[in-house]
């Protein structure tokens, strides 16, 4: 297309959850150079989870200049930068210094577990839910059954924002009474320091419901659920939807892979496995409401179409994995395929991976992680057949709640991230599903999404 000149790039950065990664891709989508750092990731304390804010944007620099020195081409030659990142990990900074006011506090983190159970208990959410299930009686609107049982999570920004600013210190607080608080997950961040705070932060709106607080159906933060929680509305960045006429394009990274795995079509799938398990299908352009706890998601918008699509997750695939490295069930996780495919079966042994709880359909968040049937035979290979069954009984569960609650027929399905490179799990899951599934050669499939829509927001 016309501004897409003759040999000018396009950079993507993808902001995992252990590591930020940068590509320089040509017009063909070939990957031209790289760069990749390590995040360091701080545990404070036991179930807290810390990335210093100011490390991570000299990383972004860092990788930003390191994949283009490694593609051997000028700077001046970059159309556009994509950036994906990793949801619902958040900080608060002062407005006027750009100065952090404490860490993002990541999605992993379980400081506000005592906050979202009490609420999950409390009268307030019973008479909510008893509203919920009246509005549904009376209409028989299945959105409203949905609204009826949802729980807060400690995965979505909400409650950990009430505990921060409940637990902040003295300057947050007064920022926040003096209206110089911002309030922003990585991508708002991200966008702050490359504009150099001159534009107000700006939020894109198809990470809303994994923070629970932006109602993207009519793209605004939810005064509802502020005023209940009593977050302050002035912290909030503009929500803005992603659209090619922002300079710097920005996705969250389920949906950005969703876009480089070319789901474009309703009813095509991806799953991506990587720490956790994301499923998403295309729901086209209607979001989906289920009961079962599939969560509804701006996939992104191009021109005026916006596409929707509906998210089921995991949230122990590659944290299961790594943990049995730990133990040193075995010393390199490419390992595993041989020694879960050494043995006939797993003896009767079952894995249940559940260090975060088990989300849909189950959605229990007190789930205990555990084996089951060990006996005196039980050996180190049937309780790696296990850990690797297991996923793969995830995403056969996650696939027949998707199935069952859009009554949407699946058209394709494709697969990545770091876990889908084991034969054994694939295998599995494509005998459980009943569906070929296609992996790509290419496996960083966020970074691809956002430079997709990086090229196409410059003409590409
Ligand atoms: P994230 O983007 O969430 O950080 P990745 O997509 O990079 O995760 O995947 C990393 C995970 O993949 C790690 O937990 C690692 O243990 C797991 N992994 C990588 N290769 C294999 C393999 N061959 N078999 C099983 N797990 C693997």
């Amino acid at each position: 297309r016309n501004g897409f000149r003759k040999e000018t790039f396009v950079l993507s950065v993808d902001v995992g959850t252990t590591s930020i990664r940068c590509h320089v891709y040509d017009k063909a989508a070939k990957i031209r150079g790289s760069c990749a750092r390590k995040m360091t990731l701080m545990y404070p304390e036991p179930g807290r989870v810390e990335l210093d804010p100011e490390e991570l944007w000299r990383e972004f620099v860092v990788v930003v200049k390191g994949a283009v020195n490694d593609s051997g081409l000028q700077m001046s030659q970059m159309e556009a930068l994509g950036i994906s990142t990793q949801r619902a990990t958040f900080t608060n900074w002062n407005r006027k210094t750009g100065e952090p006011f404490h860490n993002f506090i990541s999605w992993q983190d379980l400081r506000a577990a005592d906050l979202v159970r009490s609420w999950n208990s409390s009268f307030t959410m019973g008479a909510v839910h008893s509203v919920m299930k009246l509005l549904h009686f009376l209409t028989r609107q299945k959105r409203f059954l949905a609204a009826s049982l949802v729980v807060f999570s400690t995965q979505h920004v909400s409650l950990r924002l009430a505990w921060m600013l409940h637990n902040c210190p003295q300057v947050l607080s007064q920022a926040v009474r003096e209206g110089n608080c911002c309030f922003g997950t990585i991508d708002t961040w991200l966008l702050y320091k490359l504009t150099k705070g001159k534009n107000r932060p700006s939020y894109t709106v198809c990470d809303g419901v994994s923070n629970f607080l932006c109602f993207f159906l009519k793209m605004c933060w939810s005064g509802f659920l502020c005023s209940l929680l009593s977050l302050p509305l002035s912290i909030f960045p503009i929500v803005a939807v992603l659209c090619s006429s922002v300079p710097f394009l920005q996705m969250a990274d389920q949906q950005a892979a969703m876009f480089g795995e070319c789901c474009f079509d309703t009813g095509d799938v991806k799953i991506t496995m990587g720490t956790g398990t994301f499923m998403d299908i295309n729901t086209g352009n209607k979001p989906h409401t289920s009961i079962a706890g599939l969560y509804p998601l701006v996939g992104w918008k191009i021109g005026s179409e916006v596409v929707y699509v509906a998210e089921g997750n995991a949230a122990d695939t590659g944290t299961a994995i790594k943990w049995a490295q730990e133990l040193e069930l075995f010393s390199d996780v490419r390992e595993t395929e041989a020694m879960a495919t050494s043995v006939e079966d797993s003896d009767g042994v079952c894995f249940v991976p559940s260090f975060s709880g088990l989300q849909a359909p189950l959605n229990d968040p007190g789930a205990c992680a555990s084996f089951m049937g060990l006996k005196p035979s039980t050996n180190k290979n049937h309780l790696v057949r296990a850990i690797l069954e297991s996923v793969a009984f995830r995403n056969k569960q996650l696939y027949d709640t998707m199935l069952r609650e859009t009554c949407i027929p699946i058209t394709k399905i494709r697969a990545d991230g770091g876990v889908c490179t084991n034969d054994f799990i694939m295998q599995l899951t494509t005998n459980l599903l009943g569906q070929s599934i296609s992996r790509p050669t290419h496996f960083d499939m966020s970074s691809l999404g956002a430079a997709f829509v990086a090229g196409l927001g410059v003409g590409g």
